[in-house]
C-alpha cells in the first residue's frame, strides 16, 4: 500500500484519486487541519498527524506499507513570513519523525512535495533543477531543509526519494469530485473566481510595477491532474530503479497576474473589477519552470493548458458555490 499523507488536501486528494484509478491501494493520513475528509473518496483514512511518532508507528505496524507519498505541510508563504517556528516545526521537524518511523520498518520510497520556492529570486529563467538553491522565506527554507534530510537518508543507504518542485499548482477534477478549497484562500485564481461570483468586491493584484511587460508578476500555472501524473510516474521511476531525483514541475509557459485574470473573464463571461495593491512581500517577479529533466527521464509532459486550468477551476467554483 502505498501511504499518502496530507490526501485529505488539494493536491494530495487528486493524487490519491489517481492512484486509485491506476489501481495503487492507499491509506490517507491527515489531521484535517488544512484538509478535507469529504476529499477521501478513494482509499482508507486515517485522522492523526504525521509527526506524532506512536501513531505513525502504529501505522506502519497495521498496514504493509510500500513507499510514502508526502504532501501533508503548510505551504502559505505568507504565513510562514509570520510564523517561521510553527513553518520548521511542521514541514520539517515533522518529517524527520516520518522519515525515523520509515527507517524502522524499512519502506525506502518517499516522494517529496516541494516547490519553486526553494530556488528564492530567480538568477535565471526558465529554472532548472541546478538554479541556486536561495529561498527567500520561511516555507521554501523549510523544504529545502527536508531535501537536505532526504539526501542524507538515501546517502545512509536503502533509501530512495523523488523531490517535486511544483510551480504554481491550479485546476480542478474535471469530474469535480474534488477541487482547491483553502481556508482562507490565499491563491490567485480561486481568488478572481471569487470576484466573478461576486464572493468578495474584487480581485487585488499584487504589484504592477515589476519589470515584466505588463508590470504584475509572472507564473507557471500546472494542472492539479499534471502533478497528480507525475507522482505516479515518480512512484514507478522509485519502484523500478535504484535512484533518487529532483525534478521541476511546471508548464514551461509564465503568464501574468493580468493574463491570468483576462482569460478569467473570457471563460466566465464576467466582469471581475481588480484593484492595484502593494506588492506582496517575498514574490519574485517571474518564476517559470523548466520540466525537460521530468520530460528526458520520466517521459512525463503537462496535459493541460491555462484554459484547461481556468475552465475546471470554474466549474469546481461553481459546483461549491452552489451547494
Ligand atoms: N496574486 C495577486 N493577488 C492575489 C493573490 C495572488 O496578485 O489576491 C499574485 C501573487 O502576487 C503571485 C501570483 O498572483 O504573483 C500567484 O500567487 P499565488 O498566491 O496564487 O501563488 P504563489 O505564487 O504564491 O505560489
Amino acid at each position: 500500500m502505498i501511504l499518502v499523507t496530507g490526501g485529505a488536501g488539494y493536491i494530495g486528494s487528486h493524487t490519491n484519486k489517481a492512484l486509485n484509478k491506476a489501481g495503487y491501494e492507499t491509506i490517507v493520513l491527515d489531521n484535517l487541519s488544512k484538509g478535507h475528509e469529504d476529499f477521501v473518496k478513494w482509499g482508507e483514512f486515517v485522522n492523526s498527524d504525521f509527526g506524532n511518532y506512536d501513531e505513525l508507528k502504529k501505522l506502519f505496524s497495521s498496514y504493509d506499507i510500500e513507499g510514502v507519498l508526502h504532501f501533508a505541510a503548510f505551504s502559505s508563504v505568507a504565513e510562514s513570513v509570520d510564523h517561521p517556528a510553527m513553518y520548521l516545526k511542521n514541514n520539517y521537524k515533522n518529517t524527520l519523525t516520518l522519515l525515523k518511523v520509515m527507517r524502522e520498518f524499512n519502506v525506502s520510497n518517499f516522494i517529496l512535495s516541494s516547490t519553486a520556492a526553494v530556488y528564492g529570486n530567480p538568477e535565471f529563467t526558465p529554472i532548472t533543477e541546478n538554479h541556486p538553491l536561495k529561498p527567500i522565506n520561511p516555507y521554501g527554507q523549510s523544504k529545502l531543509l527536508v531535501e537536505k534530510a532526504l539526501e542524507r537518508e538515501k546517502n545512509k543507504g536503502d533509501f530512495n526519494y523523488v523531490s517535486l518542485r511544483y510551480f504554481n499548482a491550479a485546476g480542478a477534477d474535471f469530474d469535480l469530485e474534488i477541487g482547491e478549497s483553502h481556508n482562507p484562500e490565499t491563491h490567485l485564481i480561486p481568488l478572481i473566481l471569487d470576484a466573478a461570483i461576486g464572493k468578495r468586491e474584487n480581485i487585488s493584484i499584487f504589484g504592477i510595477d515589476y519589470d515584466t511587460e505588463d508590470g504584475t508578476c509572472i507564473r507557471d500555472y500546472i494542472h492539479v491532474n499534471d502533478l497528480a501524473d507525475a507522482h505516479i510516474k515518480s512512484y514507478e521511476y522509485l519502484i523500478n530503479n535504484n535512484e533518487s531525483n529532483i525534478f521541476n514541475l511546471g508548464n514551461g509557459q509564465g503568464f501574468s497576474v493580468k493574463n491570468v485574470i483576462d482569460q478569467c473573464r473570457d471563460i466566465t463571461k464576467m466582469e471581475i473589477p481588480v484593484k492595484n495593491a502593494p506588492r506582496r512581500e517575498g514574490d519574485p517577479a517571474v518564476l517559470i519552470a523548466d520540466f525537460n529533466k521530468i520530460n528526458k527521464t520520466l517521459g512525463w509532459e503537462p496535459k493541460y493548458d491555462l484554459n484547461d486550468i481556468i475552465e475546471s477551476a470554474w466549474n469546481w467554483h461553481k459546483k461549491i458555490n452552489s451547494d
